[in-house]
């Protein structure tokens, strides 16, 4: 795996150092793989609960996703619920809703619990282009209310819109109270200071080269390029879409990476803020290829887009487009200058369902939150953590939704990459 280049949050971002307590041959009752959301909350929930935990991380804590994203809070699913509800009984799927909608809820909890200076924003705009994506807004607006949920209201038309975009791109809106906006590497470093300060041992710089899953009563191994070899009575493994081919077959028959990037401007001057986004909410379309941004603590706009299955373009075409998406929302832009374009790897499943599994005695994995991870993976890391502390049936739940395989071979990228092209092209077409 290759160090990639980082994002404006890492940028920004002091180092962190932690002070291991243990190290490489003391064997763990829990050993993580993955210094992301998923792997750091799962090492606080585990550490929390009187457990010896160690996070393995190749690089930085945040060199994934979780620290190079575009920092919108969402609750829910990544995907039309249904997806999930179809494998699960009733119950099941009541209690899998609740999960969704709990996922911001903790993650708020957490940033104050941990005092973490994250820039929280709430206030969040579901765009609409055109009537297929009004539909889909009233479908989201009706399931929500028919199971209790409140804070979202309709923003019918142009002018509604206005109070919170200054924009003429769309048609229609919803705004939703709950989600919101933050700073994800802030928030991130924040969770891995919890976790330590609870006494999760963090190792960084300790890239994974082979992984023995253990099928007896022999410890689980994380063998490092360092020559360092971690030892756990159970594993997670919580490398998502930087994992690849170091990921057990099974894990990687059922995910495919996606590249989507990012511009940020210089911060904008204050009038600026006040005609384009005047409550600070985030916001996103409702495209498959869609623009997902918000306007940071510091003024800047944050803007993401593009949806790639091949090898990320260089930096100068992928600003081109950026720009050109950006403008198409916010012409004021024009005069603006971009201060920094980066790039990272979504790790999605056939479904863009989160699969949860099991790949030996204690070995247990996350991947797969299809750009809605920012909440998710955190709930996700936790319900982990529960599993192996035996405090919710979350985890087993959750292994009954079925993943289908991606082709495999030569042939997958082509064909992914053909896949996307379709959607790209309904996307233009308003379909
Ligand atoms: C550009 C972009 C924008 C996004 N925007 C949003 C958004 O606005 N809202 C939202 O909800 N979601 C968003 N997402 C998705 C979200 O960031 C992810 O779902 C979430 O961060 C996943 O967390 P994770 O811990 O599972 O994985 P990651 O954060 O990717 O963590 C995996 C970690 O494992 C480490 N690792 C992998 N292999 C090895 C190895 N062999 N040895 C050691 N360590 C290894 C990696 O270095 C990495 O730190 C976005 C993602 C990207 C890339």
């Amino acid at each position: 795996m290759q160090k990639t280049p980082f994002s404006l949050y890492q940028q920004e971002a002091p180092s962190l150092r932690f002070s291991p307590k243990q190290g490489p041959g003391y064997l763990y009752d829990v050993l993580i793989l993955g210094g992301g959301f998923s792997g750091i909350s799962a090492a606080l929930e585990a550490a929390k609960a009187g457990l010896t935990v160690a996070v393995i991380e190749g690089f930085e804590i945040g060199n994934g996703g979780s620290g190079r994203n575009g920092g919108h809070l969402l609750p829910d699913w990544p995907t039309d619920f249904s997806k999930l509800a179809k494998h699960l009984t009733p119950e099941e799927a009541d209690a899998a809703f609740a999960i969704g909608m709990d996922t911001v809820a903790l993650a708020k909890k957490r940033i104050a619990e941990y005092d973490i200076a994250c820039d929280l924003k709430l206030g969040y705009v579901h765009c609409a282009y055109h009537d297929g994506h009004v539909r889909d807004l009233e479908d989201m607006q009706r399931d929500y209310e028919a199971r209790g949920i409140s804070g979202l209201t309709y923003l019918a038309d142009k002018h509604a819109l206005q109070t919170h975009l200054g924009t003429e791109a769309y048609v229609a809106g919803l705004y939703e109270e709950g989600a919101g906006h933050i700073n994800p590497l802030k928030y991130l470093q924040g969770l891995a200071k919890a976790a330590a300060a609870e006494g999760a041992d963090i190792f960084q710089n300790q890239l994974v080269e082979d992984i023995t899953i253990s099928q007896n009563e022999a410890p689980h191994e994380l063998h490092c390029q360092t020559g360092d070899r971690f030892l756990g009575r159970h594993l997670l493994i919580c490398g998502n879409g930087y994992i690849q081919k170091k990921a057990p077959k099974k894990m990687q028959r059922t995910l495919a990476n996606v590249t989507s990037s990012i511009l940020a401007t210089e911060p904008l001057s204050d009038n600026l803020i006040k005609t384009l986004m005047p409550t600070g909410v985030a916001a996103a379309d409702g495209n498959t290829a869609l623009n997902y941004y918000r306007i940071d603590a510091q003024g800047r706009m944050i803007f993401g887009g593009r949806a790639s299955y091949l090898i990320p373009d260089d930096p100068a075409v992928i600003g081109t487009d950026l720009r050109r998406r950006m403008l198409s929302v916010f012409p004021e832009l024009e005069t603006v200058e971009t201060a920094h374009i980066w790039s990272g790897r979504i790790g999605i499943t056939a479904s863009r369902v989160p699969e949860f599994g099991t790949l030996g005695r204690g070995c247990y994995f996350v991947q797969g939150f299809s750009g809605h991870g920012v909440a998710l993976s955190g709930m996700a890391g936790k319900i982990l953590a529960d599993h192996i502390t035996e405090t919710s049936d979350a985890f087993q739940t959750l292994t009954k939704i079925r993943h289908l395989p991606f082709p495999g071979g030569p042939l997958r990228t082509p064909i992914l990459a053909l896949g996307m092209a379709y959607y790209k092209l309904r996307d233009k077409l308003r379909l």
